[in-house]
């Protein structure tokens, strides 16, 4: 495996950041996850904007155009040879001295871009079998809508979820109001039939997966409300799912312990699943 790691391609068993990189000292960086299908970058261009975003968020500048990084993306995949499979582009401030203030204005930031493939197989189990998720309470800063590497809370909450025998968290506040999951969005098919999730303001990360399935529930003509609910709805509902780039759209079958519905995927995650490829946009390697 191949690795871009500033400037350079180099051997994914020798890439390494320097032990000051700020990203290392302090978690002073942000990324982006996308998937690859079928030799295709899955909404490239919203992935692009959000770490744009993230970056002036923390007023971090970017190290290279657009045009630059969709080439070394490219690259990195090809030399990997990544059909279907994910990437990582990842951002810091940089490396230097370690002091909590900004570095010297001239510092160059790290740029890391890795690339794996992944198994579609498993992914189709996950679809067909659904998973199981605890609830954890949310206790993450109120700029979770930056795509930080920052993600020891979400770290603790996978880990405790796997030590409890489930495949995933949700972060609840303190009001029994669903946030997001550790690694993605996550929407209910209400009692009436209606899809909700909840408004990405703040409080959750806009997902590009979720951007992009409100414009496939549009096509679908499903009624779509974003708006928050609790718990109580959600144990209630008819599905639940979640939204990531990694997973497109998950269903989850059971939370804490508890089946949803009769506790087997239901059909409108499947159907906005199917059409979520199509709907995307498409950039070749
Ligand atoms: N929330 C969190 C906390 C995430 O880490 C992710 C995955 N990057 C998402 C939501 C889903 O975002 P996306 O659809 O852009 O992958």
């Amino acid at each position: 495996r191949i690795a871009y790691v500033n400037g350079q391609y180099v051997a994914h068993s020798e890439a390494a950041v320097h032990v000051e990189d700020r990203g290392f000292q302090f978690a002073d960086g942000v990324y982006e996850v996308c998937e690859v299908r079928q030799g295709q970058i899955i909404d490239l261009t919203r992935h692009l904007t959000r770490l744009d975003r993230s970056l002036s968020e923390l007023k971090i500048a970017s190290s290279m155009s657009r045009t630059a990084l969709t080439l070394v993306v490219r690259e990195v995949l090809r030399r990997n040879r990544v059909k279907n499979g994910i990437f990582y582009m990842q951002v810091t401030r940089g490396a230097a001295r370690r002091d909590h203030f900004f570095p010297a204005a001239d510092t160059p930031p790290t740029l890391v871009i890795t690339a794996k493939s992944t198994d579609p197989s498993l992914m189709a189990k996950k679809y067909a079998s659904g998973i199981s998720v605890i609830t954890v309470p949310e206790n993450r800063w109120d700029r979770v809508d930056i795509k930080t590497v920052g993600l020891l809370p979400n770290v603790l909450a996978k880990q405790q979820a796997r030590d409890a025998g489930a495949q995933d968290a949700i972060f609840v506040d303190r009001n029994g109001i669903v946030m997001e999951g550790a690694s993605s969005n996550v929407w209910i098919v209400a009692a009436d039939g209606t899809l909700v999730t909840r408004p990405a303001e703040h409080g959750i990360l806009r997902g590009v997966t979720r951007t992009t399935l409100l414009d496939v529930t549009e096509i679908l003509n499903f009624k779509v409300e974003e708006r928050e609910f609790q718990m109580d709805e959600l144990l209630a509902a008819r599905e639940v799912f979640f939204t990531s780039a990694t997973g497109s759209c998950v269903p989850i079958v059971a939370v804490d312990g508890k089946p949803i519905a009769n506790g087997h995927p239901g059909t409108v995650s499947s159907s906005i699943r199917n059409a979520f490829f199509d709907v995307a946009e498409k950039t070749p390697i």
